[in-house]
């Protein structure tokens, strides 16, 4: 026990074996071994290096000057705001904002925007209900507020999306709690790659309506692989149809969009019916100043850029569009070529980063691919290993 730290200080968890198993990975490699390394979340191109939207060095030279070097407005300004609206919602824009009280704030990365969300939406008696498999992270940062969470199962015994487990859970949070807040990772969900069908959506927003009628329901939907999907606007499209009730914070990542992951950029947008915009501003505003006090004025800037030029737009989303292509050629390849021995099973992929493989004794399959084969996976709770399809270069 130590006598310096705070005893609320977090020291359980590790957030550094994905670094680790990557560090050993390249070794290997540059010992003149042939490696598979599917660890690190980041997407390479076909030469092993960041993949980045072609036209940012160019942006990047532009945008710097003696503004871009100075403090950025705390919630990134209105242009930025509205720029990221208007690449999250894209067609169904005018009409949400007809239908919908809409708010945004800049913020340090879709983890960033995760954190404000926690902070402000989580009550102390409150569990944050999150995906039994998912991103490591929601459970860190909401232990790091010395929040609770409680893990709904993501997925059904016939490996189907489960809509009436997750809206099962949340009832009885909502009963117990009397509020009740959610994340869900869609689409391009992390590490599995499901991403959620229009019915899925519909019946879960409908779901959550119904509860909202007795309890505050907040969701929380991490859009982190959005531009990623090939169905990537399904959520939009619903609540374009079915009114939504409840809050809705999105919480978006220019980190992967881009592929600027050290710019730390994303936003975190307000969408309800609830006309609570104002709270939502100020305290989010509150939040990032005593936080990481504003966000980063170059990353701001580029974006704003891109979203002024038609032609940068239509480049982003052709860029966008050959990743996806080069995602869904590796994930051939994989199950393909590599797929019996990383496993017999693996979750329904649709899109994304990742594929995970179901194992019995992960840890040490991965051991063992890592020894023998020289493949490197990240093992997750013993059962699962996650490839990594986005970082895989042949
Ligand atoms: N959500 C998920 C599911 C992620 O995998 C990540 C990053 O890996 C994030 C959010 C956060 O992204 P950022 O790097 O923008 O903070």
């Amino acid at each position: 026990m130590s006598m310096y730290l705070n005893k609320d200080a977090v020291l359980t968890g590790d957030s550094s074996l994905v670094f680790q198993l990557n560090k050993e990975a390249k070794e290997k490699q540059m010992a003149g071994n042939k490696v598979i390394n599917a660890t690190l979340g980041t997407l390479l191109d076909e030469k092993g290096r960041v993949s980045s939207f072609p036209m940012i060095d160019e942006l990047q030279k532009r945008c710097m000057n003696s503004e871009s070097k100075g403090y950025a407005q705390i919630d990134g300004g209105d242009l930025y705001n509205n720029n990221m609206v208007k690449w999250v919602f894209q067609e169904r824009l005018d009409s949400c904002l007809e239908k919908y009280n809409v708010a945004s704030v800049a913020t340090a990365g879709g983890t960033g925007a995760l954190f404000i969300a926690i902070h402000n939406y989580v009550e102390d008696n409150q569990k944050l209900l999150i995906p039994d498999i998912g991103w490591t992270n929601y459970e860190a940062i909401a232990l790091n507020m010395q929040k609770r969470v409680d893990k709904y199962e993501i997925f059904d015994e016939d490996g189907k999306f489960n809509v009436d487990g997750i809206l099962d859970k949340a009832i009885k949070e909502a009963e117990r709690a009397k509020k009740v807040t959610l994340i869900i990772n869609d689409p391009a969900h992390n590490p599995t790659g499901y991403t959620m069908s229009k019915k899925e959506w519909s019946a879960l927003i409908k779901g959550l309506n119904a509860l909202n009628s007795k309890f505050p329901v907040v969701l929380i939907l991490d859009l982190a692989y959005m531009d990623f999907a090939k169905e990537n606007r399904t959520f939009f499209e619903v609540i374009d149809s079915t009114k939504m009730k409840f809050v809705t914070l999105l919480a978006c990542s220019l980190s992967k969009t881009l592929g600027l992951y050290g710019y730390r950029l994303g936003a975190l947008i307000y969408v309800s019916t609830v006309n609570e915009l104002q709270e939502f501003e100020v305290s989010s505003r509150l939040t990032i100043r005593a936080t990481w006090s504003n966000p980063n004025h170059l990353g701001i800037r580029i974006f704003n850029e891109i979203m002024a030029d038609e032609f940068l737009v239509k480049s982003l989303k052709k860029y966008l569009k050959d990743q996806i292509a080069l995602l869904d050629k590796r994930k051939n390849h994989v199950l393909n070529k590599l797929g019996a021995s990383l496993g017999k099973e693996y979750f329904e992929y649709k899109d994304g980063f990742f594929i995970t493989f179901k194992h019995e004794e992960a840890g040490e399959h991965a051991k063992l691919l890592r020894n023998v084969m020289n493949i490197y996976v990240l093992p997750i709770q013993n059962k699962y290993l996650r490839f990594a399809i986005c970082s895989f270069v042949k």
